[in-house]
């Protein structure tokens, strides 16, 4: 038997910001662009969750419901900074450890249980740790597998630890809301319901073939984890360190269109790599090389990462704007992405991210 943690701190970015300015406990503090630059939330304290404040909802509307709320532009050094405290503390009890985001990550520690203790104990000595290291707190969920343990780090937040025993998982998956299960966003949720499907119970009364036939490849996922079977592997850190698509020009080229219309091209290309990867990059790099071979690059870093085709391409213009594309001739022109990592493959991944609108030629 595996023993698996999931560990996600609380409130991430606004505990930073919280942590850093102490001017800000105690108050409903939200992480994210204002309402009048039509902001969005990005993360939001404890005490604004309290106004039903949450994540990805515009700020115009969030400042209605809390119309005393702290806007705080992103600091992502210091949320990659904090980061990496806390990997330092994950990296003395396993090398299993894949993250998820910036401040969630899977850690198989059936090993490290023999040194130091039963699962639980090696949970509470890596929350410890944190506390005292990072100065921040996480939850922790305490299983035998992926899925139980995301559900459970969920189950006693801010500063909890929740352990799903095997002989109780049946019984606990039974109960739960289809809401609940990893992978279920609100559009399979709807469809779940339609179906009669509103807890693990209902869900355990479909035959694998009804499920598949019903939600394609998650079907048998779908069907498994009803039963609390999760075999999949917590995979560690990707050693691959970057994907890049180019093309080069058979003249050289200044036209807008033709540029973007390349960049499209190359876009759709990495999301295909990505996909078939299951993975996330953080990094987008643009590259280019002008008609005399001088070569450029721009970079930039988002810690809610680049999966689709629209992400990065929205991210694109701000980097073109860096270089001479469409004043100077250029020969080649490349996207490269980096910082990359695994991601679960549960179907509503890529909905759940906030869709951006396609930037226009004239952005750059
Ligand atoms: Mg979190």
């Amino acid at each position: 038997m595996r023993k698996i943690l999931h560990i996600d701190m609380d409130a991430f970015y606004a505990s930073v910001e919280q942590r850093d300015f102490p001017e800000l406990r105690g108050q409903p503090v939200i992480v994210g662009g204002r309402p009048e630059s039509r902001g969005v939330v990005a993360a939001c304290s404890y005490e604004a969750r309290a106004f039903g404040v949450h994540s990805a909802m515009p700020s115009s509307q969030a400042v209605k419901l809390c119309k005393n709320a702290v806007f705080m532009p992103p600091r992502f050094d210091a949320y990659r900074a904090a980061s990496q405290g806390i990997h330092e503390v994950f990296k003395r009890f396993t090398a299993m450890i894949e993250p998820l985001s910036l401040d969630e990550a899977y850690l198989d520690v059936t090993e490290s249980a023999l040194t130091h203790g039963s699962a639980t104990e090696v949970a509470a000595l890596i929350k410890q740790q944190i506390k005292d290291e990072v100065d921040l707190t996480a939850s922790a969920g305490v299983s035998y597998n992926k899925f139980l343990a995301k559900i459970a780090s969920d189950m006693d937040k801010p500063d909890g630890i929740y352990v799903i025993r095997p002989e109780v998982a049946e019984a606990f998956i039974e109960q739960l809301e289809i809401r609940k299960f990893y992978g279920v966003g609100k559009v399979t949720e709807k469809k779940m319901h339609a179906l009669g499907i509103f807890t693990g119970a209902d869900l355990k009364q479909l035959s694998e073939v009804e499920l598949q036939t019903e939600f394609g490849s998650s079907g048998a996922y779908y069907y498994r984890v009803a039963r609390g079977i999760d075999d999949r592997p917590v995979k560690a850190f990707s050693k691959r360190k970057s994907i890049g698509k180019e093309t080069t020009f058979d003249g050289n080229i200044v036209n807008k269109a033709v540029i973007w219309q390349t960049l499209l091209g190359i876009a759709e290309r990495l999301e295909a790599v990505l996909d078939d990867k299951k993975m996330l990059a953080r990094t987008i790099t643009l590259k280019i090389k002008y008609s005399d071979f001088e070569l450029n690059t721009r970079s930039k870093t988002d810690a809610n990462g680049f999966i689709s085709k629209q992400q990065m391409t929205a991210a694109l213009p701000e980097l073109l704007r860096k270089t001479e594309v469409g004043r100077r001739p250029i020969r080649l022109i490349g996207v490269i992405l980096a910082n990359l990592y695994q991601i679960d493959e549960m179907p509503d991944k890529k909905s759940n991210n906030p869709v951006q609108e396609h930037p226009q030629l004239g952005l750059f």
